[in-house]
């Protein structure tokens, strides 16, 4: 495996790939990886000649007060991980190679970033999307994988691919969970130990509501269920806990099919996001 630092050095390996007609995959990432990652990554791995990995914690889809600065970063152990599930190259930039020029030319994530995430962190899909184009130019990628667990993310992006004409196909991976269902992600090692005992109350929350859900179709009721849970079981505050169409993100009605059930929770001052998709054809739904 070679570790690319350079836009310079990831073009030739790029051009190199694309002479002999080598199909690539990318894994973009911030890094400190867990078995979500390499998840990604051993499907590329399945799907592709060559395997790129980006390892960038990328400041334009951070707010002023968010944790850019204490994000976990750690590229040896992340270069080992890698190497293990057969990615070729990681590209790991500095801010400076992947930003040297300032007040450019910005993309604006459209009506779907307005929502969840979007509404608590305003800039965040923008500089998303700032960093996934500019993977997508350098890497030119056959494929480029995302996971499920940022479904906000990938409803987004697949929307620029879309609107933006990118020759990229998106193949998207499950959540990968640990055994008692918290979602995998770089910031639980942020949590306390009775933090990460009440972590997993998200995804069971999200389970009763889509119980519920199929159950009544209400969901109101679905949503106030949920909240309950997180409510008596967690000392988190709720950020968002919402049903919504997928990947449009509008309101439910009757004639929804694919449904989003999302939250996002302060766990102590650690902010989770989780969520389950569920498909509801035929199904009688009210809000
Ligand atoms: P991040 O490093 O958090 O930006 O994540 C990089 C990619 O890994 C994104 O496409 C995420 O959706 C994906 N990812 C992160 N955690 C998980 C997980 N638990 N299961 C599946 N994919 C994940």
């Amino acid at each position: 495996m070679i570790i690319l630092s350079t836009i310079a050095e990831l073009r030739k390996a790029v051009v190199n790939a694309k002479s002999s007609k080598q199909s690539i995959g990318l894994v973009p990432t911030m890094g400190y990886l867990h078995e979500g990652h390499l998840t990604l990554a051993k499907n590329a791995r399945e799907e592709n000649d060559v395997v790129v990995m980006s390892i960038f914690v990328n400041p334009t889809q951070f707010g002023p007060n968010e944790d850019f600065e204490s994000y976990p970063r750690d590229l040896e152990r992340d270069t080992k991980l890698a190497a293990s599930v057969g990615v070729d190259y990681i590209f790991a930039p500095s801010v400076e190679e992947m930003y040297p020029h300032d007040g450019g030319i910005y993309i604006r994530a459209g009506r779907q970033a307005q929502t969840l995430c979007g509404a608590s962190r305003p800039s965040h899909f923008d500089g998303v999307l700032q960093v996934v184009a500019k993977l997508f130019n350098l890497v030119q990628p056959d494929r480029a994988y995302f996971g499920q667990k940022d479904a906000q993310q990938v409803a987004i992006i697949q929307t620029m691919v879309r609107d933006y004409n990118f020759p990229v196909e998106l193949r998207v991976v499950p959540v990968v969970r640990e055994g008692d269902g918290l979602a995998k992600s770089s910031r639980n090692v942020y949590l306390s130990s009775i933090e990460r005992m009440q972590a997993p109350v998200i995804q069971q929350a999200l389970q009763i509501a889509k119980l519920e859900l199929m159950d009544s179709g209400d969901v109101d009721q679905a949503l106030a269920q949920a909240t309950k849970i997180i409510e008596d079981n967690t000392a988190g505050k709720i950020d968002y806990l919402s049903i919504l169409t997928y990947p449009d993100l509008k309101e439910v009605d009757e004639n929804s099919d694919q449904i989003l059930l999302a939250a996002a929770v302060y766990i102590g001052k650690t902010r989770l996001i989780d969520n389950l998709i569920l498909s509801l054809k035929g199904e009688r739904i009210h809000a």
